[in-house]
């Protein structure tokens, strides 16, 4: 019988949601627990031994917190606010109250590499030529600068040490990382029992063996941009090279992001995620097709009353000719009025089915990692 959990040092569960199938390792008061990443199910406890997943080794890094629970849950408020038309799950205080620390698996490769390269190298270089043009009636000439690339092939050999290249340690890294850009693994420490006592720690589902190809990948682009700086070249294409590894370390890193959830009119739920390092906040607002429709009945019935007031006031001034006047502004206010009755409805209707509703107020200052 062989137990894993005790390698974490401090008083784990192993629980895995049915409907996404992803498998956390959380302490064991948190139970029961919806589930953090889909909210379509409980998580369900599991056995470490029978139910024992495809890695289980606990990380050697962790990258801490730098946006704590008050600041995220000020995020979800501004979130929840900056919803209009807002179904009635998407609140406030039912997103915070649905907020869960979690921290996801990363590789971080190191390895020997010696290659045979060959690549096409770009150097840029200006041309000036001129151009006549006619103009007030006489001929000037105009110098023209252009800029053009000259493609030189060169080949080479590499031999060198890279550290510390990004490789995905979950299937859903590249839906992650788009959604909520890339984390900085300058900051991380070694691992501590006490850095994960309050959150949920996703389980990796792609060892090491299984996220080779992409770490090769990663030192490939690296080894590319090495020999393009070193042959002072703008450019490079058709970068191709036979690898030799060897000495090849694999260190998990344990990256910290928040959840929450909510749950639209139609029943189906949405995820929004919070960047633990950066506060930059994803997720999909969906509008409430009910409250939208609630509000433009509403300005519809106001648009209505005022062109009924419109007639009513051309019927008496066609007695009292001082009256006409306002005839004309009721009846303006009353088609304006009329015509934005349709705006709540036309918006729902495009943030549901043509926007992506994202929030990102910062992603833009997200970081960017060099491979
Ligand atoms: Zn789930």
């Amino acid at each position: 019988m062989e137990k894993w959990i005790a390698d974490w040092q401090t008083a784990l569960v192993l629980a895995g949601c049915e409907q996404c199938d992803w498998l956390f390792l959380l302490p064991p008061d948190q139970l029961p627990l919806v589930c953090p990443h889909c909210a379509q199910a409980d998580l369900a406890q599991m056995d470490e031994t029978a139910d024992k997943p495809i890695y289980t080794r606990p990380p050697e890094l962790t990258l801490p917190y730098r946006v704590d629970t008050a600041q995220a849950q000020q995020k979800l408020r501004a979130f929840a606010q900056s919803a209009w038309f807002a179904p009635p799950d998407l609140k406030a205080e039912r997103l915070t109250s649905r907020l869960h620390p979690v921290y996801l698996p990363l590789w971080l490769v190191d390895a020997d590499v010696r290659a045979q390269w060959q690549a096409e190298m770009g150097f840029d270089y200006q041309v000036v030529s001129h151009k006549e043009e006619y103009r007030g009636s006489q001929w000037h000439t105009r110098q023209v600068k252009e800029t053009r690339t000259r493609w030189e092939p060169r080949l080479g050999r590499l031999q060198r040490h890279f550290n510390n290249r990004f490789a995905p340690a979950l299937e859903e890294q590249a839906k992650i990382e788009a959604r909520l850009g890339r984390f900085e693994w300058q900051g991380s420490r070694p691992y501590q029992p006490n850095h994960i006592t309050h959150a949920l720690v996703r389980l990796p589902n792609r060892p090491p063996d299984d996220a080779w190809p992409e770490a090769q990948q990663a030192f490939m682009q690296a080894a590319g941009e090495e020999c393009r700086q070193a042959a002072a070249a703008n450019h490079s294409r058709q970068y191709k090279w036979q690898p030799h590894f060897s000495d090849i370390h694999w260190t998990q890193l344990l990256y910290p992001i928040y959840t929450s959830t909510y749950t639209d009119d139609e029943g189906e739920t949405h995820t929004i995620y919070i960047h633990g390092q950066t506060g930059n906040v994803v997720g999909r607002r969906k509008a409430s097709m009910k409250k939208a429709r609630r509000w433009s009945l509403g300005i519809g019935a106001v648009g209505g009353v005022l062109l009924t007031l419109s007639f009513i006031a051309f019927l008496v001034g066609l007695v009292y000719a001082q009256v006409m006047a306002a005839t004309a502004v009721l009846f303006i206010a009353g088609l304006i009025t009329a015509a934005a009755a349709f705006l709540p409805i036309l918006y729902a209707w495009y943030l549901n089915n043509y926007s992506d509703g994202r929030f990102e107020p910062d992603l833009a200052k997200s970081p960017v990692l060099d491979r």
